[in-house]
């Protein structure tokens, strides 16, 4: 195991970055966010952010060696995609069914649409009628060695490239079904085989903050925000199944700088509609502390059992953004 550590000083440039204009922008957030923001500076592991851990040479960073973005990099990056009034939605195309969530995929999907829609905070995230694999006409295989049915990314992304709505910022797809970019390579994505003897409630939840990681970085990449390299991040690379779990749900404070000038929001707004989403009160009365509000019951129960070190943790970045 590898801790990557960066000295403060490599991080604040990072962050605010050495150039007049945009220590002048970086001037403009409220006291209580550049507080926040400045929070990691300070990574350590009761901080709210962490440095980033190689645990082996399998790991993204020493498998896939890239060039670090720090925020000014992002933004004097002219291929980079900013959301405007006629481009501001995002799209989700889910394909093919969702296997043993089943019936639940309905639903299941519209939680993933609204997590987006608070991750990405000010932009609006629909979904597209669902198609099958056959409708989408992509060649597919079935894995020798798994058994499973495969698509072809390529086939799969020039799909999605024409379904592309006028207004779209970006489209997504998401499937259950394993992929393949290559004859040759015999790449899974995602966890396909499930156990039987798992409740569909947990096993759900695991998947849907999977998901929610999966989705949002990926979608992440479509603002031109790169790898994160800084502190420990969703923005990470991530090599493995294993790897990709570590990585935490939300962006560190160098990525949520590049996402905050592309959308343009209030970065305590943000965190409430993410707060929100897993299913925390706002009322003053419910802070953490307050069992109650873990367990708040809703007709078709949302399963956010693995949410809730993100919860604890939102909410200690809104007691700063708010001086609670
Ligand atoms: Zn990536
Ligand atoms: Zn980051």
């Amino acid at each position: 195991m590898k801790v990557i550590q960066h000295s403060v000083e490599e991080l604040q440039t990072a962050l605010v970055s050495n150039h007049q204009d945009l220590v002048k922008d970086y001037s403009k957030y409220t006291e209580e966010e550049r507080r926040l923001l400045e929070e990691g500076l300070h990574p350590g592991p009761t901080q709210l952010f962490q440095c980033i851990t190689v645990h082996s040479d399998s790991d993204w960073i020493p498998a896939h060696p890239e060039k670090l973005q720090d925020f000014r990099s992002f933004y004097k990056d002219s291929y980079r995609k900013i959301p405007n009034a006629s481009h501001n939605t995002i799209y989700i195309q889910t394909i093919g069914s969702f296997g043993e969530a089943g019936v639940h995929t309905d639903q299941y999907v519209e939680w993933l649409r609204e997590y987006c829609q608070a991750f990405f905070y000010g932009l609006s995230v629909k979904l597209l009628p669902a198609v099958s694999v056959a409708e989408t006409r992509c060649t597919y295989r079935v894995n020798s060695i798994s058994h499973n049915l495969q698509i072809l990314t390529g086939d799969l992304l020039s799909f999605l490239g024409k379904r592309k709505p006028r207004d779209a910022f970006c489209i997504v797809g998401i499937t259950m079904i394993d992929l393949y970019p290559k004859d040759s390579w015999n790449f899974v994505f995602g966890q396909a085989s499930l156990n039987m003897g798992m409740g569909v409630f947990s096993f759900a939840s695991a998947l849907l903050l999977r998901s929610c990681k999966t989705m949002t970085h990926e979608i992440g990449h479509m603002f031109g925000i790169k790898h994160c390299q800084w502190l420990s991040c969703v923005m990470q690379g991530s090599n493995h199944l294993e790897e990709s779990d570590r990585r935490p749900l939300d962006f560190c404070p160098i990525c949520l700088r590049k996402l905050q000038v592309s959308v343009n929001f209030k970065i305590a707004d943000r965190y409430k509609a993410l707060l929100q989403w897993i299913g925390e009160d706002q009322s003053p009365a419910s802070r953490p502390g307050d069992t109650a509000a873990c367990h708040s019951v809703h007709a078709f129960p949302k399963p956010t059992e693995a949410f809730h070190a993100a919860k604890l943790w939102l909410c200690r970045c809104l007691d700063i953004l708010e001086k609670r």
